[in-house]
């Protein structure tokens, strides 16, 4: 088997937010690594440390301790101009609300090239404009739409103007934060083939974070779970379904709702007490227990 290259490797990564007594750390040690191609899926709840994870690497918040490397760079902490302006084409980020980052004022034309316009990626007016314009079509809208201002869209169009956005620059690696949280399940479902497919043609990689462990298990290839800044497990994703073994996994994936509603009815309650599960190590360790299937232990 040909060896897979690794894009991204996260090492004991720390980050903290607040300062004095408040000071707490919202990333405590984590560590994975993403091969390239892969959807690597990041799941865990509300505040676990998930847009962090996603921000660190995008270099939007300050990393504590450990490291960041892409292709084989550290990115995180003091880099040189060159890398910097290499990173900001390379990796990008979408997130839940595009309105919530998208400018309302702004035709789609300017929301689209932002960020072609931050790093001089163009050649002239008109060679921008024929990248807007190409890049709606690829996201399943239309060139003509560049002349319209967000609000005339649903949700899953500014969504896919979001993925516009970020494309556009022709990325390597993308963070997709909880892109279809805020949609419908056929506006997601759309959403989501959209972006495996254009995962495909664009050999892009993913890192896909979602609160919704049911999401991950026909698009991740592998998946990590976080509980309150740390990994407690990771594994393939067919081997973290068949064979959960941290508790708080298992009560993500006994919360997953089983579409028959007898079933679903007479299944057993799950829910994690984090007092109740004693770890053998002093601190925690993530400990390999079958290959590739790592658990907070
Ligand atoms: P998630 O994306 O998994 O919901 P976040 O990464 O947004 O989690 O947040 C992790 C923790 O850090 C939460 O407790 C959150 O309240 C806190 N937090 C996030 N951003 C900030 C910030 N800018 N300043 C202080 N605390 C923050
Ligand atoms: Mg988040």
């Amino acid at each position: 088997m040909q060896k897979q290259e690794v894009i991204l490797d996260i090492k004991d990564l720390t980050v903290e937010y607040g300062r004095g007594r408040k000071k707490f750390k919202a990333i405590d040690g984590v560590s994975f690594s993403i091969y390239r191609g892969e959807i690597f899926g990041l799941v865990g709840e509300s505040g676990s440390g998930k847009t962090t994870i996603g921000k660190a690497i995008l270099r939007i918040v300050k990393t504590s301790g450990g490291s960041i490397v892409f292709k084989g760079k550290k990115i995180n902490g003091k880099i040189d101009r060159k890398l910097d302006r290499e990173l900001k084409r390379k990796i990008q980020m979408v997130f839940q609300d595009p309105m919530a980052s998208l400018n309302e004022r702004a035709k789609i034309d300017y929301i689209v090239s932002e960020g072609l316009y931050n790093i001089r990626n163009f050649i002239d007016e008109n060679h921008r404009r024929k990248k807007v314009e190409k890049i709606l079509l690829d996201v399943g809208l239309l060139p003509e739409h560049a002349n319209y201002f967000p609000h005339e869209f649903s949700g899953g169009m500014r969504q896919r103007i979001g993925i516009a956005r970020a494309l556009i620059m022709e990325p390597e690696f993308l963070i997709l934060d909880e892109p279809t949280s805020a949609l419908d399940l056929s506006t997601r479902f759309q959403i989501i083939n959209l972006l495996k497919e254009l995962k495909e043609k664009r050999n892009l990689t993913y890192l896909f974070i979602t609160h919704d462990l049911s999401l991950l298990r026909s698009l991740a290839h592998r998946v990590a779970v976080m509980y309150k800044g740390k990994i407690v497990e990771l594994a393939h994703t067919e081997k973290l379904f068949k064979n959960p073994i941290h508790p708080y996994t298992k009560s993500l994936i006994f919360a997953i709702p089983i579409p028959d509603p007898m079933e679903e009815r007479n299944k057993l309650q799950y829910m994690y007490d984090p007092l109740s599960y004693a770890y053998e190590n002093k601190p925690p360790k993530l400990i390999e227990v079958e290959e590739g299937h790592f658990v907070l232990k």
